[in-house]
């Protein structure tokens, strides 16, 4: 399986005004081979559709996957997965790579690759998010929490916290309770998975905490 940055350069028109643009699409981002790649996954500048005609800005999500030879990191992007889907996954679970995910969309993928910057656990992370439930238990009955997605600045770690009718928030995460954490959960999980394809997310780790139980 070839690791190195693969795209297509396609014909797409503007779904607002009709004018046809020249588009890249990645089949392969391999960010140690091209490292500005990464900042444009995480400026929103690679999976975005553009028109310089009408100012039409567009999330362009598209199944890709995201190499990072150096971290021995693979995330397999895959907005629906289809049979293409499992067979291409298939060829990617052969080759070797120390943490593989697949995530369903660009701000997964971000996060994924966020978590990895910091060298932190996704799995301790997902734990700690089902953890937060319980202190948002007031704000989730007023309100539709839509996602919490780590983010960092600095040393300081944080949950963004996206509500369906007050928005953005953002809440403090120390270090101290992402290794308290790590401490506690670790039974649960057992060593880090590497070799399989995993969808780790707030299901994955409900599921844990809840149901077994
Ligand atoms: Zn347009």
């Amino acid at each position: 399986m070839d690791k190195l940055t693969k795209f297509t350069r396609e014909e797409l028109a503007c779904p607002r005004c009709g004018k046809v643009h020249l588009c890249d699409r990645y089949s392969v981002i391999n960010v140690t081979e091209k490292p500005e790649l990464k900042e444009k996954v995480l400026l929103n500048k690679l999976f975005v559709f553009k028109c310089d005609a009408c100012g039409l800005t567009a999330p362009l999500t598209y199944e890709s996957v995201y190499v990072d030879t150096k971290k021995k990191l693979l995330f397999y992007l895959t907005p629906e997965r289809t049979e293409n889907t499992e067979k291409s996954l298939a060829m990617w679970e052969k080759v070797d790579a120390g943490q593989k995910r697949i995530v369903t969309s660009l701000n997964d993928l971000k996060e994924k690759i966020l978590i990895a910057d910091n060298l932190l656990d996704d799995r301790i992370v997902e734990f700690m998010k089902i953890e937060h439930l319980k202190q948002l238990e007031k704000e989730i009955k007023d309100d539709n929490l839509l996602d919490i997605l780590f983010d960092y600045q600095g040393n300081q770690y944080y949950f963004m916290l996206f509500f369906e009718k007050k928005g953005i928030g953002r809440i403090p995460v120390s270090q101290e309770y992402y290794r308290d954490a790590e401490h506690r959960y670790s039974s649960r999980i057992g060593r880090r998975p590497g070799d399989r394809f995993m969808e780790i997310n707030m299901k994955w780790a409900g599921d844990i905490v809840f149901k077994r139980n």
